[in-house]
């Protein structure tokens, strides 16, 4: 009941950047997983999760994964830290509720997200492709953390990537993804799936 992905062990520190799941894509978290897990909800990123930063539609597949989960009753609320105006676009084509300006890693739009998807926090889960914005906003929210694989992270603005090297040796030290020196990490998502 885990395609294509593993629970990351719960080992290595800092806790707090420590992803609960690692996927390659979003479209892997299938209704069937999600529910063998006990998540009735997901509060989750929009650029570089569901589509690629500089894209202004969702892939017709990334659409069909999300009318799947909310046709198995799974309560979704798009999270980002995104302007409202290109975050409302995108949410309201898909039918999702959102909140932007989010300031993520701060957790107060994932608590008014569990709120708002009205799930018991413990069966909410962020989802989302930065340990510095999602994967922290999550945990100090109090809620699961699935980590993505991010989509082109060659189109993100020069903040992103500047941070993307240190979420690998972040990544690395948390036994996520394989390191120098490390064995050979059985948690990687796929083998196609790198997260540079
Ligand atoms: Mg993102």
């Amino acid at each position: 009941m885990k395609p294509n992905a593993d629970e990351v062990p719960p080992r290595g520190r800092p806790r707090w950047l420590r992803p609960t799941y690692y996927f390659s894509r979003v479209r892997d978290l299938s209704p069937q997983w999600l529910q063998s897990q006990g998540l009735a909800g997901l509060l989750v990123d929009l650029d570089s999760t569901l589509k690629p930063y500089r894209q202004a539609t969702v892939a017709p597949e990334t659409a069909a994964w999300i009318r799947s989960l909310q046709a198995a009753g799974i309560r979704l609320c798009i999270v980002s830290n995104g302007g409202g105006k290109r975050v409302a676009v995108t949410a309201e084509e898909l039918g999702v509720p959102f909140l932007a300006r989010a300031w993520k890693p701060f957790p107060w739009r994932c608590r008014q997200g569990v709120r708002l998807l009205d799930v018991d926090p413990s069966a909410v889960a962020m989802v989302g492709d930065q340990l510095f914005a999602d994967i922290w906003a999550g945990y100090w929210a109090g809620i699961r953390t699935i980590l993505i694989v991010p989509l082109a992270p060659e189109q993100e603005p020069f903040a992103t990537r500047w941070k993307r090297g240190l979420e690998r040796w972040f990544l690395r030290r948390l036994g996520v993804i394989p390191g120098a020196g490390a064995e050979q990490s059985p948690h990687a998502p796929s083998p196609e799936a790198r997260h540079d």
